[in-house]
């Protein structure tokens, strides 16, 4: 009689398997959604100014405090890559836009944690800024999409972003 003990530790093995996932697809997300990073850029004269926050699940691969050795390198390794103003966005060079300061810290709400960071560029020609392309989608390939609001000289608006479709156009000063 040895087939029922087998059959039950196959269901077993399945029941274990799949409880985790049903458990993460039914999370509820308060402050954030996984995949979905937001950013919000503010430009006046020749400062601008960006902020964003990205769901460590989209970054690092997990929320929770890192413990290990292996977790804590994860988060360090991010937090400077994302400081790196200058590999995150690219502008038209004509903009002559330099990185003034960049900050980044990882906010932790319960089980879910979120990377923030800030930028500010001095740009020497901001009306010919007219764009900014993230690559965020190329570093971090777990981020889906990026919404961006902007306060630009032309004009407030917002953008979805996706991998294909990176770049933002500010609508053009009048
Ligand atoms: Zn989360």
């Amino acid at each position: 009689m040895q087939a029922p003990v087998i059959a039950i530790a196959a269901i077993a093995a399945l029941t274990i398997g799949v409880v985790p996932l049903y458990a993460e697809d039914k999370r509820e997300l308060d402050s954030h959604e996984h995949g979905h990073v937001k950013m919000e850029i503010a430009i006046e004269k020749n400062v601008m100014t960006i902020a964003l926050e990205a769901p460590g699940e989209s970054i690092v691969g997990f929320e929770y405090a890192p413990k290990s050795d292996e977790e804590k390198a994860a988060v360090d390794a991010a937090t400077k890559q994302l400081s790196d103003a200058g590999s995150v966005f690219t502008f038209p060079d004509a903009a002559g836009c330099t990185v003034k300061s960049s900050d980044v810290e990882l906010h932790q709400h319960g089980d879910h944690n979120e990377f923030e960071a800030s930028y500010t560029f001095n740009c020497s020609d901001m009306a010919a800024l007219g764009s900014m392309e993230t690559n965020l989608f190329a570093l971090y390939p777990s981020i889906e999409e990026i919404d961006v609001d902007y306060v630009a000289p032309g004009g407030q608006g917002s953008a979805e972003l996706e991998a294909d479709t990176p770049t933002v156009t500010f609508a053009p000063a009048s």
